[in-house]
């Protein structure tokens, strides 16, 4: 059996029917979590991410909810409530772009995206704080009362022409994690974000899914190779456990070294 620093504790996974979601929820699961799967509309992909944590000997369960809606959201947390009883770890992952050019962009296009990418991160989290501040500390499971860990973007400090709607809104996590952080730290409730630089999955196929748009991307990296949700999902249980336990308020970068202004490397 591998390491397992999550043994035991209940673990909700939001957008976790596909790319980084089901990476981080399948590590978790491996770290020992019993993992709620939430997903919006893709219950096939939730189900996959279900069976293969059984495969592997975990425990899943596949509830969904769309994490813009309060109604839908209160209904998640209450079901996993009745079938795990708690909740000790809460990944705010699901997130989503809509493109456009600044003139052109509708307020539906900007206002899907901070309601899904930021105002989402706000219901799930506000929900989790008041179950983790009402359960209280168990030791025997954890150090920390809870652990809320964000899915931010290099996008929270990289400025992105043609996607201000999603770079608003992980400039938005930022400050939302933080803030948060700072308040919920005297109840021993760590938060945190991870920063993905380019992660293959579904959201960003168009930038790796030909030779030539790869060869672009790879100019950004400086470690030379595009991310996995398997990385992610690793700098996720590290944030989750007490290994990281001294560790909040913190964005961990997790890119190949995106955010080292690459550019630089052989100008300026
Ligand atoms: P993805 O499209 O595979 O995953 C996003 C998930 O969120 C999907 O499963 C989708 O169904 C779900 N989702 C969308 N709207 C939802 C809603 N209203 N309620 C619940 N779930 C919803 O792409 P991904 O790359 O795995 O993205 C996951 C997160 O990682 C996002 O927050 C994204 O911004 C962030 N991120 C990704 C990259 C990358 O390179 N892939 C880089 C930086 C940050």
């Amino acid at each position: 059996m591998s390491y397992q620093p999550l043994q035991g504790q209940k673990a909700l996974v939001t957008g976790a029917s596909s790319g980084i979601g089901a990476g981080v929820a399948v590590a978790l699961a491996a770290a020992g979590a019993e993992v709620v799967v939430n997903y919006a509309s893709s219950v096939a992909g939730a189900e996959k991410v279900v069976d293969e944590i059984q495969a592997a000997g975990g425990k899943a369960l596949a509830l969904k909810a769309d994490v813009s809606n309060e109604v839908e959201v209160a209904a998640m947390f209450s079901a996993m409530f009745a079938a795990c009883g708690t909740i000790d770890i809460l990944v705010n992952n699901a997130g989503l772009q809509q493109d456009a050019l600044f003139e052109d962009m509708t307020l539906a296009q900007w206002n899907r995206v901070i309601g899904v990418n930021l105002t989402g991160m706000f219901l799930c989290s506000q929900l989790a704080v008041r179950e983790m501040r009402r359960r209280g500390p168990d030791p025997a499971l954890s150090k920390a009362t809870g652990k809320i860990i964000c899915m931010s973007s290099v996008h929270e400090i990289i400025p992105w022409a043609g996607h201000v709607n999603y770079a608003a809104s992980k400039g938005g996590v930022k400050l939302f994690m933080q803030s948060l952080a700072q308040e919920v730290a005297p109840h021993r409730i760590r938060v945190n974000s991870v920063g993905p630089g380019a992660i293959q999955t579904p959201i960003n196929r168009a930038a790796w899914d030909t030779p030539e748009a790869l060869q672009a991307l790879l100019k950004l990296i400086p470690y030379g190779r595009i991310g996995s949700p398997e990385d992610i999902g690793k700098a996720a249980v590290w944030l989750a456990s007490d290994d990281a336990d001294y560790v909040t308020g913190q964005t961990i970068f997790v890119d190949g070294g995106m955010t080292l202004y690459p550019e630089f490397a052989d100008g300026g």
